[in-house]
């Protein structure tokens, strides 16, 4: 990945921490202003912490009994605090910085100097072009997920209505995403015609394993095979030891949308094959999506490719209505 796509995210969470700080800052002042007790308190309680630190840093004999006398302190002035605040109805956390990632408070960075792995997903949302799911993934979510736009109408042929199957299919794509960790766990195959819901579900498993904070890929195929092709053929200085192509292989899920509408050879078949292979010796979980049929899978792919996806990959057909005709 380029330097300055890099930076630019860094700025990014630069800027946002800034203007998370700033609002803060902005809070405190009004609250202050309304209630200037707390002000004194905050002053108070910043005063003796430190007074407590320094004590505890020149460690003399015999001061236990001063630093228990801090604490108890410094614990009175916070019930007082949390006392005033409950009393004027503002809840207790409203003066502490809502961060995004917990885990590295928004900085990108761990304790130890190493990349959260909340910057290494935006890293490899950047290098994938996922940055334009990001909306999609906001809202598209199993919260939001609704049952009731699909027919429960009988179907000629099919033993359950398009609800029915779907309920079913939302049931396990829910436990996949629960049971993510477990070797249990098969890989997905969503297949059937467009209008099926197949991409939305896909984004709420991302969206669920993004949040918690897994590695995800998500990309069409065709845009996947574009992108392993600009890397491989030009450009970038392109190696197998690149970290962006060695994601597609390490990734914690990979989601391949649209199987098929790529530009189908050799190549694309090698790849395909090299990407589904090496993920499942891994136990790398990945999903696919596509409106091909298993037998249309059959023929279009090499046997290696089919021969993989239906013996270890939960197969779940999709069928109905088109629910863009719908709404
Ligand atoms: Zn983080």
């Amino acid at each position: 990945m380029k330097k300055e796509n890099i930076n630019k995210i860094l700025v990014n969470y630069q800027e946002k921490l800034d203007f998370k700080k700033s609002i803060l800052k902005d809070k405190k002042k009004a609250l202050y202003r309304k209630i200037p007790r707390l002000e004194i308190i905050d002053k108070e309680i910043k005063m003796h912490s430190l007074k407590t630190n320094k004590l505890i840093l020149r460690n003399p004999i015999n001061i236990e009994d001063e630093i228990s006398k801090l604490k108890t302190f410094i614990g009175e002035l916070k019930k007082e605090k949390a006392f005033i605040l409950t009393e004027n109805n503002i809840p207790l956390d409203y003066l502490t910085i809502k961060y995004d990632c917990n885990l590295c408070k928004d900085t990108g960075f761990l304790k130890n100097g190493k990349r959260c792995k909340c910057l290494k997903q935006k890293i490899i949302s950047n290098y994938y072009e996922m940055s334009n799911l990001q909306h999609k993934l906001d809202n598209e979510n199993f919260k939001n997920f609704n049952l009731n736009i699909f027919s429960d109408k009988a179907i000629e042929g099919r033993k359950k209505s398009q609800k029915e199957n779907i309920r079913e299919i939302l049931s396990k794509t829910e436990s996949f995403a629960t049971s993510f960790n477990s070797s249990k766990v098969k890989n997905l195959l969503f297949y059937g015609p467009t209008g099926q819901g197949k991409t939305y579900l896909c984004n709420c498993i991302a969206n669920s394993l993004i949040n918690k904070g897994h590695l995800v890929i998500y990309q069409t195929a065709f845009k996947l095979i574009e992108i392993i092709e600009n890397a491989r053929f030009n450009k970038n200085n392109f190696s197998n030891k690149d970290e962006n192509y060695q994601m597609l292989f390490s990734s914690d899920l990979l989601i391949i949308d649209d199987l098929g509408t790529e530009f189908i050879n050799t190549f694309t078949n090698v790849e395909i094959f090299n990407i589904i292979n090496t993920r499942l010796n891994q136990n790398k979980k990945t999903i696919i999506s596509t409106n091909l049929s298993p037998i249309q899978i059959k023929e279009k792919y090499s046997d290696r490719i089919s021969s993989r996806l239906f013996g270890n990959y939960e197969m779940l057909s999709f069928y109905g209505p088109d629910l863009r005709w719908e709404s």
